[in-house]
């Protein structure tokens, strides 16, 4: 389990840089530690390297058992559409269990609290339907406790209802069934359950240990049965968090407010988030200015399970985002910044990927190309590969600029076959080894020719001659082109130019 793993890592500091990314772990995997661990990591291909601790804020080790307290569950409330989910929400609200302060118009912000009778809380996320579980699930933040399964009883299991069980079977969040719309005469609900037990959801009347009770959303009944159940499977499930400490949290809505600014709304999800915290979500940050319930009225503090609304962010960070709280504003600008900088990294690492994957497949192209010639004489080959470069070239004119960097064009003159001939081996074991691309666009023996020159601008090559001269006309004409015009009679000091401006074109090393 990936958590657990985490958890471990963090808890024995593990060396990052021994773990193997190809064979041990997904690179995804490796990522996820080095953020949450807050250690700044450089990547390199699949190789990572250490560097400056502690620049990003990054979620704590787990608390001491004793700090704990027990908190309210976070419930998503899931279905099919029309079965009930946002009447079923509006009657939760407004029902005498919903929290008595009310007094104000209920705001949407969200999330609402409610309080039981005996005491008990229970946070709804009021945004129906899969999309802010989903954002949340996507950056890994586990939003919700429980998962409130809606079916209308005379309905039964539609494709979003078994979605939903996929979903939170995905999540291993507990669900519970409320069996809608049960005051319609048509209603059926022991065919729901019925038709359930297909999807693996088996409830309680089938010997199962899934809670299912029959409520009419639309009259208020049985919700407050609903709410015992919900209030009863916390409790098995232990719900506990951390009050004190630097508060820790997931943003569950995020809109521009014409007064407020950007405003969001957090679930806090440990410690308590207070006005003056300093918070830090995604790339944003923020300085907290005021905090709302969903009543519209100031609170001065949010626990472990309630839904607040945060006013104060300096931009608007997404809904899925986690929140954590950092000492000052000063890191959190730092770990803004450093963000920034990683994704700005990110990216630039997924541009190299994909030259590189165009290089490898451009290379692999033309050692195939070779390896079909390798029958012919070298001066057969010679005839060929010219024809087959020139070939590639027009095909490819399109996307020269990029290329130009990656592929080292060549012509290559020498004063005798034999000569030649060596060149050419060394120049086709070299290219083998080496990310950039050696291509002899054309070979001959002879002196350095005009021909030679417009050939090499053409292909916005290089010339190497070995044992042989250039006229002074033609010298004057390469330098005039901007034609690197190398004339040597040492085979090694030719070869070592050539290294030199193989890597003159690499990509500089990350
Ligand atoms: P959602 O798409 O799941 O959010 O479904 P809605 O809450 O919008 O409800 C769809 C329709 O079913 C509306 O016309 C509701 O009035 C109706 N409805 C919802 N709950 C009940 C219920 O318990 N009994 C009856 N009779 N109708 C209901």
């Amino acid at each position: 389990d990936y958590d657990h793993v985490l958890e471990a890592l963090l808890n024995t500091s593990v060396d990052v840089d021994s773990l193997e990314p190809d064979s041990v772990l997904e690179e995804k995997w490796i990522k996820e530690v080095v953020t949450r661990s807050g250690m700044k990591f450089k990547w390199a291909k699949l190789s990572v390297s250490r560097q400056k601790p502690n620049r990003d804020a990054h979620r704590r080790p787990p608390a001491d058992p004793s700090n704990l307290v027990p908190r309210p569950p976070v419930v998503t409330i899931m279905g099919h559409v029309d079965h009930g989910k946002t009447t079923l929400l509006d009657s939760l609200r407004k029902s005498q269990i919903a929290s008595s302060e009310a007094g104000g118009i209920t705001q949407h912000i969200g999330a609402f609290l409610v309080q039981l009778p005996t005491g008990e809380k229970i946070t709804f996320l009021d945004t129906p339907g899969h999309a802010a579980f989903s954002s949340m699930r996507a950056r890994g933040a586990d939003g919700t406790d429980i998962i409130i399964l809606v079916v209308a009883a005379d309905d039964g299991v539609m494709n979003q209802t078994v979605e939903s069980i996929q979903h939170a079977k995905r999540a291993k969040v507990p669900i519970i069934v409320a069996v809608n719309k049960c005051d319609r005469p048509q209603a059926d609900p022991h065919r729901v359950k019925q038709e359930l037990l297909a999807h693996d959801v088996v409830c309680e009347d089938f010997g199962g240990d899934v809670q299912s009770i029959h409520v009419s959303a639309l009259k208020g009944d049985n919700l407050l049965a609903l709410a015992e159940a919900t209030v009863a499977l916390a409790e098995v499930l232990e719900l506990k968090a951390e009050p004190s400490g630097p508060m820790e949290g997931v943003i569950i809505e995020s809109r521009t407010d014409k007064g407020k600014g950007p405003v969001t709304t957090a679930i806090v999800q440990r410690g308590t988030l207070k006005k003056g915290c300093v918070l830090v979500a995604g790339k944003s940050w923020a300085k907290v200015r005021l905090l709302f319930d969903e009543n519209g009225q100031t609170v001065t503090g949010a626990g472990p399970g309630v839904a607040v609304e945060v006013v104060g962010w300096k931009e608007l960070p997404s809904a899925g985002e986690v929140i954590l709280e950092v000492e000052s504003e000063q890191r959190a600008r730092e770990v803004v910044e450093w963000r920034s900088s990683e994704e700005e990294q990110q990216k630039l690492q997924e541009e190299q990927n994909a030259i590189e994957l165009k290089k490898r497949t451009h290379l692999q192209e033309y050692h195939r190309e070779r390896a079909e010639l390798s029958h012919l004489s070298w001066r057969q080959r010679k005839v060929a590969l010219y024809q087959a470069y020139k070939t590639k070239v027009s095909k490819r004119s399109s996307e020269r600029v990029q290329d130009e960097q990656l592929t080292l064009p060549l012509i290559i003159k020498s004063d005798v076959d034999g000569s030649l001939e060596a060149l050419l081996k060394v120049v086709d074991s070299y290219d083998a080894q080496h990310q950039c691309e050696l291509e002899v666009v054309h070979f001959g023996i002879g002196d350095i020719s005009e021909n030679d020159v417009n050939m090499a601008e053409t292909f916005a090559g290089s010339i190497y001659g070995f044992n042989v001269t250039a006229s002074r006309p033609v010298q004057l004409m390469a330098a005039k082109r901007g034609v690197p015009l190398n004339l040597h009679s040492i085979i090694y000091k030719l070869i070592d130019q050539l290294k030199d401006e193989l890597s003159s074109k690499l990509p500089p090393l990350v």
